[in-house]
């Protein structure tokens, strides 16, 4: 199992209900034909089945399931917040799942987006997928900026669950493996949510910084950037 979910839990539950000692809880990933998650409670032990679709969720998400879940069985209000954080995942997901949907609902203007002159934003996030992420990452919506800022070279929009990439670099004077530095950068904002560590913002923490790291070709990225 996941490393940290059962504790993911205990900490919803203990927010949940205050004051109350979390039950014993068993945490399965089921292969369910749709994102379909239940709970229930069976001799004081709480059973919770989540769809393997949430297998590689952000840790974000599998808390706002947890909340959604234990609220439900507890007849808790159900924080809007955390139901409109799942249900944004949940789609992004099932749209990278379900290729040929894709074409049905919002296809065509998604490649539209993604797809550039040179560089195609949707094959460049599953190839960095595939080397780093073990394919696990589900893919948000992908698009090259309107115009071509300088100021911003990428951006995480996580209202929208979209990538936006300026457009300057859908060029062939941009080597392949500066596209994917940015790329990768705004990966790592969808893997590691901005949190609250007492009053301040955290948007790159330590262990954003670490994995940003591991980008093969940092160093000269980082320097054809300073050059642009
Ligand atoms: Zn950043």
């Amino acid at each position: 199992m996941r490393e940290g979910l059962l504790e993911l839990f205990q900490e919803t539950y203990r927010e949940l209900r205050p004051g109350y000692a979390p039950p014993e809880l068993k945490i399965d990933f089921y292969a369910f034909a749709n994102v379909n998650n239940t709970i229930r409670l069976r001799n004081g032990r709480l059973l919770v089945r989540l769809s393997d679709l949430l297998e590689g969720a952000p840790e974000a998400v599998l808390r706002a399931i947890a909340h959604i879940l234990l609220a439900k069985m507890y007849r808790r209000p159900i924080d809007p917040a955390q139901s409109a954080r799942y249900r944004k995942y949940v789609g992004s997901h099932d749209i990278v799942r379900k290729a040929h949907l894709v074409r049905q609902i919002r296809g065509r203007k998604l490649l539209r987006s993604a797809r550039g002159h040179f560089y195609d934003l949707d094959a460049i996030f599953e190839e960095l997928n595939t080397r780093f992420f073990h394919g696990l990452m589900a893919r948000p919506r992908m698009s090259w900026s309107q115009t071509k800022t300088r100021r911003i070279l990428g951006h995480y929009d996580p209202a929208h669950n979209a990538i936006v990439i300026s457009r300057i670099f859908d060029h062939p004077a941009i080597p392949r493996y500066v596209l994917e530095y940015i790329v990768y950068h705004e990966i790592l904002h969808l893997k590691h949510p901005v949190r609250l560590r007492g009053s301040r913002r955290c948007v790159h923490s330590a262990e954003f910084n670490a994995e940003e790291k591991l980008f093969p070709h940092a160093t000269e990225a980082n320097t054809f950037l300073k050059r642009l």
